[in-house]
């Protein structure tokens, strides 16, 4: 039976940038909600993210900006970042625990403790790059956890299949020059961050869509296009940024998938791993803002990664 971990801590449900915004904790308890009301329940092992070090964390962000973040996280009220992202005083415990389960996730799949791994998370990562946050992100855990892998596992090959609607900007920013990265990633385009059509590396595959794509052109995609670059990288391990807000409800963006893509797109990764001869699947929360259809996204997502039907 796959065996599946669910990681999370409570923190970061600490983590508020203000009263309105989409970026809330109640986008983890609606997942959590959603998991705990289904039959997988009890078929998940669950555990407690630890707190990522400094020194995981400077494995991909530069110890400028790291110290930077580290001093500016206020005891009270809220600091700025960036136009889109603020932290309060709980907010650098949520990040580093968020940060922590994507390492866990990768020493329990390496370890082979568990065949895959979802981080249930906040906030998201993919957006901040080596020096800089962006878009409710301030630590890329993606990336962290990569980078992680390739030096404590000695992995050569990793790669991240990155399906939220805006472009991981930051993944790219922090592993365009590194040989040893693949990146895959789907978004809509033109729209935030406004990158991710200038990149020239083949193993920085970058698809923007127009607005309305729905879940037949992404299919085609993976299909054609990530298929056979993934098959002929060999993944050691792949990551997935999973963002559910390019879902036909989000109120963030405009593109027009449905659980069952999300669901798709799980099972396509998994038979990506299974060529590669492995199980080794680690999916972290990215965005995805329609709370029903978060919850119903990410079970979708998490239901395929502990199927034994692939
Ligand atoms: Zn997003």
């Amino acid at each position: 039976m796959t065996k599946t971990a669910f990681i999370s801590h409570p923190d970061t449900l600490l983590h508020v940038m203000d009263g309105s915004h989409p970026e809330s904790p109640a986008r983890i308890t609606a997942i959590k909600n959603a998991v705990s009301n289904s039959t997988l329940k009890n078929k998940l092992a669950y555990y407690e993210a630890p707190k990522a070090t400094k020194k995981q964390i400077l494995l991909a962000h530069s110890q400028q900006y790291v110290d930077y973040i580290y001093g500016i996280a206020p005891k009270a009220g809220l600091v700025r970042l960036d136009a889109d992202t603020a932290m309060g005083p709980m907010s650098l415990s949520a990040v580093l625990h968020a940060t922590g389960a994507v390492i866990q996730a990768t020493d329990l799949v390496m370890s082979k403790e568990a065949d895959n791994a979802f981080c249930c998370i906040r906030p998201p990562g993919h957006h901040a790059g080596l020096a800089n946050s962006a878009g409710f992100c301030v630590f890329n855990h993606v990336a962290i956890g990569a980078a992680y892998a390739m030096k404590q596992y000695n992995l050569k090959r990793v790669a991240i299949i990155d399906f939220d609607v805006h472009h991981g900007d930051g993944t790219e920013d922090i592993f365009k020059d590194n040989p040893n990265v693949m990146l895959c990633s789907t978004f809509q385009h033109p729209y935030y961050p406004h990158r991710g059509v200038e990149s020239a590396s083949d193993r920085m595959l970058n698809m923007p869509l127009k607005a309305k794509s729905d879940g037949a052109t992404i299919r085609a995609i993976f299909e054609k296009k990530f298929k056979p670059a993934l098959v002929s990288f060999k993944p050691d391990v792949i990551y997935i940024s999973a963002g559910f807000d390019a879902h036909m409800n989000d109120p963030l963006a405009d593109l027009a998938l449905t659980k069952e893509d999300y669901a798709w797109m799980t099972t396509f990764t998994k038979q990506i791993v299974k060529k590669c001869k492995h199980t080794r699947i680690i999916s972290s929360l990215e965005g995805g803002y329609h709370l029903p259809s978060l919850a119903e996204s990410a079970l979708a997502h998490i239901q395929q990664l502990n199927s034994n039907n692939d």
